[in-house]
């Protein structure tokens, strides 16, 4: 299909010059979308796609961002959230990515202090379970060297003892010892979403709720766009560009069959399922690298009120829109944290919340799924589609250079011409301008004074979770004190996050609120059920939804909580 452009570009829309981060009202955004004739269209709101369309942003093109649900919504809000270079690929000997990924994690720990930690990890090693003790110390060693110097601290050994004065749940008669080394964690829904409010900065249009349904192609075959379905609306209508990038994780094929019928699946799929339990049951106090039977490297995080237990990689074989951890799976994880941690005697009835997700691998015929390569990989159509899959959440940055660069190619042969990136030293939105600590106090000193509601731990709470932007939090709550309640007992997340994610951070669905801005699904008991009513008025008021919309959000959020729950027939959690 082809047709004049429309014309209408960015020197006309003006929300890129608002101060502040945000997004623009749907309505506007959906307006430019079908008005403008855009350099680059990225299909796929996670991490991939947030921060291609960050990268392109960077270098001055006119972007288009479109999500078929939720921004994260697929895999990756349901990461292990470390940045990290993976000791995982130093056994499968996949150095280059190991190098990578460490100079990644230093400098997003420099540009991102708010969202990506470091923190140090223990390493425990047994008697005849996972690798012997010298072997894990030269692992390390090769760990810290590939981090050129800029891991936080060196690894160092660890004796029996030292190991159980830090991790007193270690305590097993085969553990032998151990290590200590540096990595770093971070909250994947909020790396993904401040990549988009970034590029929306930059004067990107980014709209959620807007599926791709076809691809658009002018008169020489070249893809020049798709077509989209607005799910909230029910309404379609094309969006142009001179080139399109999938970046649709799991759904890469099916977007590439959209596009060609007659293509070959190229991806592989691997399942890796989380299982969160109160901390109270499974108490530590950093995050815990342990082997399970079979060679695989676990990770148990402490994660405020919950420990997280993960992951499986397995081949994946069913429906992308209904993946859930399966009983044989959880039972895996739970036998395996019992080994490590006898005391805990964790069984089924102890876990908070369960979630799944598929890593896009690309399929490497012959090799085993956990030895299948995790690097990113660039798939160019015979239209000039671009398909962008592979790769971790750690390299999300370098991943989106490569395939800009990539599409810069399309680009110059279309006249136009393509700048270098720049987010090598681009901070993200919630970066503070002095030091995290600093910055953490700060907004606890204004809180004090402007909003006395809040109390310390809370504003320590949305300092570590926003960055600068928790000032924006505390306006809320300086304009309506209500605000300022907790949505569940116990727990540091206040109704005002509601209100922010609704109106800053393009909120649209509870689960969107309570899986994705705020973490109740997986830490809170009942995965929130507590806050869900309050939740669900706060969410009308802003959105102006209709009784019926409240009801059927409700519902909604109940299926996604049982999905979670399968493994056990659905049944709540204590
Ligand atoms: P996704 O996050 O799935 O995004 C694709 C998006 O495309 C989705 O939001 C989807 O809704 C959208 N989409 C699909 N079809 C359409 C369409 N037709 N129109 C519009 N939009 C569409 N990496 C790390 O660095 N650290 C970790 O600790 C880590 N842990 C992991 C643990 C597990 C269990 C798994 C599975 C992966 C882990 N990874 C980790 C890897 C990392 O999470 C993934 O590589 C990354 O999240 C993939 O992101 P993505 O954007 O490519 O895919």
């Amino acid at each position: 299909m082809s047709s004049a452009p429309p014309t209408k570009n960015r020197a006309s829309r003006d929300w890129h010059l608002n101060p502040g981060f945000g997004f623009p009202p749907r309505t506007e955004r959906l307006v430019a979308l079908e008005r403008t004739f855009f350099d680059v269209l990225v299909v796929g709101g996670g991490i991939t796609g947030a921060a291609i369309a960050r990268d392109a942003a960077t270098r001055g093109l006119e972007v288009a961002l479109v999500e078929r649900e939720d921004w994260a919504s697929g895999t990756s809000w349901r990461s292990t959230k470390l940045i990290h270079g993976g000791l995982r690929y130093l056994q499968t000997g996949n150095v280059k990515l190991v190098f990578e990924s460490l100079s990644e994690r230093s400098r997003l720990t420099r540009l991102a202090p708010h969202l990506v930690h470091p923190v140090e990890f223990l390493f425990p090693a047994y008697r005849r379970r996972g690798l012997p003790t010298w072997i894990v110390g030269l692992g390390l060693t090769v760990y810290d060297l590939l981090a050129l110097g800029h891991s936080p601290c060196l690894h160092r050994r660890l004796s029996r003892e030292e190991l159980l004065r830090l991790e007193p749940a270690l305590e097993s008669p085969a553990l032998t010892g151990g290590a200590a080394y540096s990595d770093a964690r971070t909250d994947d829904a909020r790396l993904t979403l401040e990549n988009v409010l970034d590029a929306v900065s930059l004067g990107a249009v980014a709209v959620s709720r807007l599926e791709v349904r076809g691809l658009i192609h002018d008169a020489s075959g070249a893809a020049r766009g798709t077509e989209v379905l607005d799910r909230e609306s029910g309404r379609g209508f094309p969006v142009r560009a001179r080139a399109v990038v999938s970046a649709t994780g799991p759904w890469a094929d099916a977007v590439r069959l959209l596009d060609d019928p007659d293509t070959l699946p190229r991806l592989r799929l691997a399942k890796g399922i989380h299982v969160t339990v109160a901390a109270a049951r499974l108490p530590v106090s950093r995050p815990i690298a342990f082997p399970a039977s079979g060679g695989r490297l676990l990770f148990a995080i402490p994660e405020g009120p919950v420990t997280l237990l993960g992951t499986t990689d397995t081949d994946y074989a069913g429906s992308l829109d209904e993946v859930a951890a399966e009983a044989p799976e959880v039972a895996y994880l739970l036998k395996e944290a019992n080994e490590t941690f006898p005391a805990a005697n964790l069984t089924e009835s102890d876990v908070v919340a369960t979630f799944a997700s598929l890593r896009p691998l690309l399929r490497e015929p012959g090799k085993r799924v956990e030895d299948t390569s995790r690097e990113d990989a660039i798939l160019v159509s015979p239209d000039g589609l671009l398909t962008v899959t592979g790769g971790k959440l750690t390299t999300h940055r370098r991943m989106a250079v490569r395939a800009m660069d990539r599409a810069a190619r399309l680009l110059t042969t279309q006249g136009i011409a393509v700048s270098a990136s720049r987010t090598e030293s681009r901070k993200f939105p919630g970066a503070p301008a002095t030091s995290l600590e600093e910055s953490i106090a700060s907004i606890i000193r204004i809180a004090a004074s402007s909003t006395p509601q809040i109390d310390a731990g809370t504003a320590d709470h949305l300092a570590r979770r926003y960055g600068s932007r928790a000032v924006e939090v505390l306006e809320l709550v300086a304009g309506n004190s209500a605000l300022s309640r907790p949505l569940c007992a116990g727990l540091p997340d206040i109704e005002a996050e509601i209100v922010f994610a609704a109106r800053r951070e393009d909120a649209r669905s509870l689960s969107d609120v309570l899986a994705r801005r705020t973490h109740l699904f997986w830490q809170a008991p009942r995965q929130g059920g507590e806050a869900l009513d309050r939740a669900a008025a706060l969410m009308r008021e802003e959105l102006g939804w209709s009784e019926q919309r409240r009801e059927s959000e409700i519902a909604a959020y109940r299926l996604e909580t049982a999905l979670s729950r399968r493994f056990r027939g659905g049944a709540n959690p204590p």
